[in-house]
């Protein structure tokens, strides 16, 4: 089968309320390089990827130009388009700028450890499926709790997986679904699986990310990406 065209959304418009510094989370410095470099990077170098639209906070656009795609040469990255309020308002940024043609990989800036073989296994997957979104299953046993946090549920943890990004969809597909979301939104969109599922009534297909594609939250998550960062530094 002929290579399907491909574009990575790369979410950088965060403010990372989170982590409690005045630097946006993406922006931190691992290794001496910004957070989102990495990730750019290895969209970059993928073969599979023809393209990358990074989103960024309004008025960042041309910090990230020059101090970002400028000087790393990320020369994927053909437009550096103005994030929104929530995710799925940058997600909708980029995915406007993207256009219909072929698959769309949507990924968060604040994950620096996508790797290539997690790209082609996206890839391999959303030919199939059309709506594929990375994961791994849960370590831990997982409640649910109620306001006051008293446990409500315990869920089976054989059927629990934790969602990641990359989040890879045939591109008509989900811009269809987001242009329906954006003529009714809702505060509780948190991923856009959950977009196809609720919006077009799809099945959303998981595939294995890996342990190591942790997304930047909290502080001790840079000490965690610090030494992910030592075994894969040839990479970079
Ligand atoms: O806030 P959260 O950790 O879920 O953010 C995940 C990713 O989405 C981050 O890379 C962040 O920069 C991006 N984001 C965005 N626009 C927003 C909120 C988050 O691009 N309004």
């Amino acid at each position: 089968m002929e290579k399907q065209y491909c574009t990575a959304v790369v979410l950088a418009a965060g403010s990372g309320r989170r982590m409690g510094t005045k630097v946006h989370k993406q922006y931190l410095l691992l290794d001496g390089k910004p957070v989102l470099y990495y990730s750019l990077k290895t969209f970059q170098e993928s073969e599979l990827i023809e393209r990358i639209i990074l989103v960024s906070g309004r008025g960042e656009e041309d910090w990230c130009r020059k101090n970002i795609v400028e000087k790393y040469a990320l020369t994927k990255v053909t437009d550096v388009v103005s994030g929104g309020k929530e995710r799925y308002d940058s997600v909708w940024n980029g995915l406007q700028r993207a256009g219909r043609e072929g698959y769309v990989y949507i990924h968060d800036g604040a994950r620096p450890f996508v790797d290539k073989e997690m790209i082609r296994r996206a890839y391999e997957c959303v030919i199939r499926e059309k709506a594929c979104v990375a994961g791994m299953p849960v370590k831990d046993t997982i409640k649910v709790v109620d306001e006051e946090e008293f446990v409500t549920d315990t869920p089976d943890r054989s059927s629990l997986w934790m969602v990641q990004t990359p989040q890879v969809f045939e591109s008509e597909l989900i811009t269809d679904a987001y242009s329906m979301l954006k003529s009714s939104p809702s505060e509780t969109v948190t991923d856009d699986a959950m977009v196809v599922e609720r919006m077009m009534g799809l099945p959303v297909k998981m595939f294995r990310g890996s342990y190591e594609n942790i997304k930047i939250t909290t502080p001790e998550d840079m000490d965690i990406a610090e030494v992910f960062l030592k075994k894969k530094k040839s990479a970079f």
